[in-house]
């Protein structure tokens, strides 16, 4: 039988909240106009390992209508742009403990109010949140603040309750009012995640898609696609991967991509597209990752 994972102890998701943090504030002065999408994300990355982390998942660099899930390519040639809204999404492995936050930034000025929409959503968020409160209380405070700056919170993406080595335990957190009734308790953790916007106030799928976890077993038949799965299992276990680092791996570009679509064929990965507003409106995001006490909450990721 297979040994179940230990459970991180609240020591260890602490740790990873002090890295994350400490990563997102340092991560600060990567975001310039002309630099590099690409060069932003491996640093990041850099970062999160000097710390002596694992990166929990690709670092996410998501520009202006691009709300989520944008890893850089391998050979990506994207720079910041003079009036971008970008958005930096990054998550801190420790023995199992997770961190994901995420913040904003806006380069030429123009949308200081849409950053201060999430930011103050997630702080209102964070304020309601103590032993007993339902997910979709929180959804409420977040979408009453968001629409109180004239924007709306995108609706189809959610905070996420975290366990040892998952980031999402199936268990949301809306961005609007809803009356699911889970209860958080104390003890649990969760990750806190409004995205506000001046569009529709919901995300499609586009078709690029960089980012993968492992899904469910199934049967490959290429030899490339076992091997992918070897490296896969044992680099990354359930937490998500970008192409690109697999692309450092497998240096025939075509059959990895063919071994993905295999595994994608046979579910034995499942993909994240990248997420668009569907309006086309500009999206800013912030996110921590708490605690909930039984009369308040504890921000895991306060610099
Ligand atoms: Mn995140
Ligand atoms: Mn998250």
């Amino acid at each position: 039988m297979e040994q179940e994972p230990e459970e991180a102890t609240i020591e260890e998701f602490k740790e990873a909240g002090k890295i994350g943090a400490k990563v997102r504030e340092e991560s600060r002065k990567l975001i310039n106009i002309g630099e590099g999408v690409l060069d932003i994300a491996e640093t990041i990355e850099g970062m999160i390992e000097e710390e002596g982390c694992t990166v929990a998942f690709p670092a996410n660099v998501s520009i202006n209508e691009i709300a989520a899930h944008y890893t850089p390519e391998t050979g990506d040639e994207k720079v910041i742009g003079e009036s971008d809204v970008v958005k930096i999404d990054m998550g801190a492995e420790l023995n199992g403990a997770l961190s994901d936050t995420a913040y904003t930034v806006d380069l030429s000025g123009k949308y200081g109010k849409l950053v201060e929409a999430s930011e103050k959503a997630l702080e209102n968020a964070i304020k309601n949140i103590k032993a007993g409160v339902t997910v979709g209380e929180i959804g409420a405070v977040v979408e009453e603040t968001i629409k109180g700056y004239g924007f709306k919170p995108i609706a189809n993406l959610t905070g996420h309750r975290i366990a040892t080595g998952m980031l999402h335990t199936g268990v949301d957190v809306p961005s609007i009012k809803t009356d699911d009734p889970y209860e958080m308790q104390a003890g649990e953790i969760f990750a806190i995640e409004p995205f506000a916007t001046d569009g529709k106030g919901f995300v499609s799928d586009m078709e690029q898609v960089e980012i993968f976890s492992l899904y469910m077993p199934g049967k490959l038949r290429m030899r490339e696609s076992r091997k992918l799965l070897n490296h896969i299992i044992s680099h990354y276990g359930m937490l998500p991967f970008a192409e690109r680092w697999l692309a450092k791996e497998f240096k025939s570009r075509l059959l990895l991509k063919n071994a993905l679509k295999e595994m994608l064929r046979m579910q034995v990965i499942k993909g994240y597209p990248v997420l668009k507003e569907a309006g086309g409106g500009m999206v800013s995001q912030k996110e921590h990752t708490i605690l909930v006490e039984e009369d308040g909450a504890t921000v895991l990721t306060q610099a």
